[in-house]
């Protein structure tokens, strides 16, 4: 029976890349019905909405999506349809694998670390403050009556709320991912010698989950000497579980430090629904021209497979992958060395030759 899965072809290069996964997907013989939504700046010119309640539906509906980057209009006022559609889905995991392929241009190699990500809460709840307005005054009034402190009535403010049931939610996934992924280490990383209340918290919920999994090792670090001890000892490391705006900042580290961008994937995961997606955005200024790397989409559709349980077809894709990125033939500009475009393979030839390596 054919698997029912929502997919957004997405803004900007989102459509070529996309529409390369979906290709490299349907290879492998899983049987997809594909149940097609349009959102974000397309949708806003189709539907005068970027985010159309058809799309959240037909995702809790399918309860997965694969979806290419939206773009986040400038202006008038758009909260991030990213954030949005996490929001709405409650899909408060954000999985972010970071493996080295042989091939690929980067500073490290033999890289695998899993980063997880709070995504609902800390400091992109949105609950903010603009700098000079009577709410801000009224926020900062109360605080320093409360805390006897003296911020300045001139500040922005934005509210870092860190709670223990998202806390415990969010590592708990981080164990039962590391249990079926055979990880031996999930570190917690958060600032808790400063935020002693909210970081503070999130660290003693992460050793009391610990504790339910003797299996495996648990250690904490710091932000800070996380980042710089990553590019010193990554191999130390195995999953890092952190709060949202670590989590942020540190995924797009590890992404750099298996080559970029165009070859990181990512899944947001929630009780009801799990969405798939590249970390990269639309990158308008590639769009169209058939250049953009597919392969952290390919990669975020091996993910989904995963999620399926279709374990076979998402190593068999995994592998083509590899291969072609290896072989260094049929790879688009960006994971050349010459960073040549002549040279540098369309995205969809790049999406033929994984197809021709699953089907060998
Ligand atoms: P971006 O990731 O779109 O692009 C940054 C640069 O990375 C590009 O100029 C390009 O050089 C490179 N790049 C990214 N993906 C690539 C690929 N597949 N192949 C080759 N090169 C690639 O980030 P941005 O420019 O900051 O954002 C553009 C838009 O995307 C914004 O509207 C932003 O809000 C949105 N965005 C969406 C998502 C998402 O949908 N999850 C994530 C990030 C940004």
């Amino acid at each position: 029976m054919a698997y029912q899965v929502t997919l957004i072809p997405g803004d900007g290069i989102g459509p070529e890349v996309s529409g390369a996964a979906r290709r490299v997907l349907e290879a492998t013989g899983v049987q997809f019905e594909w149940d097609v939504q349009e959102a974000g700046v397309t949708a806003l010119e189709s539907k005068g909405d970027v985010l159309p309640d058809d799309v959240v539906e037909s995702i809790r509906k399918n309860g997965i999506a694969l979806k290419g980057p939206l773009t986040t209009p400038i202006g008038g006022g758009f909260r991030s349809v990213n954030v949005a559609l996490r929001h709405a889905l409650e899909l408060y995991a954000n999985l972010r694998p970071a493996r080295t392929y042989e091939g690929v241009q980067s500073t490290f190699d033999s890289i695998d670390l899993v980063v997880v990500r709070e995504n609902m809460e800390d400091l992109y709840a949105g609950v903010e403050f603009e700098q000079g307005t009577d709410g801000a005054h009224e926020v900062i009034d109360a605080i320093n009556r409360i805390s006897g402190k003296n911020v300045s009535p001139t500040a922005a403010i934005s509210i870092k709320s860190i709670t223990p049931e998202n806390s415990r939610r969010i590592v708990e996934f981080a164990f039962d991912y590391a249990s079926r992924n055979e990880r031996k280490l999930v570190t917690a990383v958060h600032k808790a010698n400063i935020m002693k209340f909210s970081d503070g918290l999130f660290l003693k919920v992460a050793e009391d989950v610990s504790k339910e999994y003797p299996s495996i090792e648990f250690n904490d670090r710091i932000v800070d000497n996380m980042c710089m001890q990553l590019m010193q000892k990554p191999d130390l490391y195995d999953l890092l579980v952190m709060p949202n705006l670590y989590g942020d900042i540190l995924s797009d580290l590890t992404a750099g430090m298996i080559g970029g961008l165009g070859v990181a994937p990512s899944a947001n995961i929630g009780e009801n629904a799990a969405v798939f997606e590249a970390i990269h955005g639309s990158a308008p200024s590639h769009a169209g021209r058939n250049e953009a790397n597919p392969t952290a989409m390919i990669l975020s559709g091996v993910m989904l497979l995963r999620h399926l349980n279709e374990q076979d077809a998402a190593k068999a894709v995994d592998n083509a992958v590899a291969s072609v990125i290896k072989a260094g033939e049929h790879v688009t500009y960006d994971l050349r060395a010459d960073r040549s475009r002549e040279k540098g393979a369309g995205t969809s030839d790049m999406a033929d030759a994984i197809i021709a390596e699953l089907n060998r």
